[in-house]
């Protein structure tokens, strides 16, 4: 996540657990992250992929937009200083924050040739929508890989694994609108 402002996923952090008056064991077990990897964060020493923050997100019952931009943000195009590069070579830029009265986040994703990004189950409830702009992906779900093409989209329950990923030759550039059942 070479771009993103880990200090302020670090404070999102914070300020979500005492929220909910939680120690760091119990966001550690609701979440599937380590203990010591979340006092990373916390303290900005860490630098968290997007698989990871998608799980603390879920632990906590929280749109991942909650962790990438400012609250209460309108963002209406995506803006370089928020790329959030995953491990995989994913780039995933916020388009929309979460709206409480929406219930959803938008997100631009790039999927560059050769990506392969395993995401864990969201949480309950939650549903993406994919549209690809440009090149080509696939999608798994059940095991089951399914083939998306620049104009296509899929809408998909993504409280279970899923992965996305890139065999052609060329970028792909995708619209990834999240649903959330919650309006925290
Ligand atoms: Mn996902």
């Amino acid at each position: 996540m070479m771009d993103a402002d880990i200090s302020a996923i670090g404070r999102h952090l914070k300020k979500h657990r005492a929220e909910r008056g939680w120690s760091l064991d119990r966001v550690a077990r609701e979440c599937g992250v380590s203990k010591a990897m979340l006092g990373q964060i916390e303290r900005g020493e860490s630098t968290p992929t997007v698989s990871t923050l998608w799980k603390i997100a879920g632990g906590l019952r929280l749109p991942l937009s909650r962790f990438l931009v400012a609250e209460g943000s309108a963002l209406q195009r995506p803006r370089s200083g928020l790329r959030h590069h995953d491990a995989s070579g994913m780039i995933v830029t916020p388009l929309f924050a979460f709206d409480p009265a929406l219930g959803f986040e938008m997100f631009v994703i790039e999927l560059p040739r050769g990506t392969l990004s395993e995401s864990a189950s969201h949480a309950i409830g939650v549903i993406e929508h994919l549209i690809v702009l440009e090149g080509e992906m696939e999608l798994r779900l059940d095991g089951e890989w399914q083939f998306l093409s620049a104009g296509e989209a899929v809408r998909f329950p993504a409280d279970q694994p899923h992965a996305y990923r890139n065999q052609s030759r060329a970028s792909a550039r995708i619209h990834d609108l999240i649903h959330y059942p919650f309006s925290s």
